[in-house]
């Protein structure tokens, strides 16, 4: 059996008296989409937490392409190949579409801001290395046209796709989205659905996502983990999940799972 690319083993996670996580285990696949769905409240940003080191889990297990990662800080997780984005827009309004990007890659480069400043020679490099993969990533998103332009001057979807970009920049293996569809137009969803399934055909890259639209997830995941109160309910291919009756009677079917059927959606 091939080596999953993130393993998580019965991870447990304690907030004083609530537990957010309930010795949840699940595996994802190299190259994959799953995605993680459950009602309000059921840990889904608890997981993307402790995967990415901003918690460090009560007890538990976390592995990334077989190594250790449990409890490592977020900069370490990030250097493994694991990037993430924000449920809310998280991008600096002054700066340019370009800039957005290449702030990013700075807090990658080892010469560091000051450094920088005074423009080593490696600096300048970086620099240089910093901008061409910026260029490759908005030729990709078809946002050449928009480097000089601010974020705030485009529609909701485009500055989410930014977002996007900015794990792009990283050349991560693995992404976490967090509500990557949240305010977007039917339009704008399906504009990023595709983004998503070419950056993995493109770039190799796999995606775990947080999502309340049942339909974009039914549409997109190869596997989906079902979280209910801290608890893995279900784990299986979209049909298998659709068809679970604790996962109709906990989510789908509800007015959680954002009015889709739960046999058609
Ligand atoms: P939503 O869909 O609303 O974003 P979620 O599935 O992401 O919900 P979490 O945000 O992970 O759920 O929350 C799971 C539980 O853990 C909730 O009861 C929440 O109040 C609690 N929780 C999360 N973070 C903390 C924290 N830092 N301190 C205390 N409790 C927390």
């Amino acid at each position: 059996m091939s080596q999953a690319l993130l393993e998580v083993t019965s991870l447990l996670m304690r907030f004083q008296g609530i537990t957010a996580l309930d010795t949840v285990s699940f595996t994802m696949d190299a190259g994959s989409i799953t995605s993680l769905i459950g009602p309000n409240g059921a840990g889904k940003t608890t997981m993307f937490n402790c995967i990415t080191g901003m918690y460090r889990p009560t007890s538990g297990k976390v592995a990334f392409d077989g190594a250790d990662i449990t409890g490592e800080a977020a900069h370490r997780v990030s250097r493994h190949g694991i990037a993430r984005t924000f449920q809310n827009l998280a991008l600096f309004g002054g700066l340019t579409v370009m800039d957005n990007l290449l702030v990013g890659a700075y807090r990658q480069g080892s010469s560091g801001l000051l450094q920088g400043a005074f423009l080593s020679r490696r600096a300048r490099a970086e620099q240089r290395a910093a901008v061409a993969s910026a260029t490759e990533v908005l030729e990709f998103l078809g946002m050449l046209d928009l480097a000089d332009v601010l974020p705030g001057e485009l529609p909701y979807g485009r500055q989410k796709e930014i977002e996007f970009a900015r794990a792009l920049m990283q050349k991560a293996r693995l992404v976490l989205l967090d509500e990557p569809m949240a305010g977007m137009s039917t339009a704008e969803k399906t504009a990023m659905t595709a983004l998503i399934q070419r950056a993995r055909r493109q770039f190799g890259m796999s995606f775990l996502i947080v999502e309340h639209d049942i339909p974009v997830i039914m549409d997109i995941s190869d596997k989906i983990v079902v979280l209910d109160f801290g608890r893995k309910i279900a784990e299986g291919t979209p049909r298998e999940v659709q068809a679970n009756e604790a996962v109709i009677a906990a989510y789908l079917g509800t007015e959680h799972g954002a009015g889709a059927d739960p046999v058609t959606a």
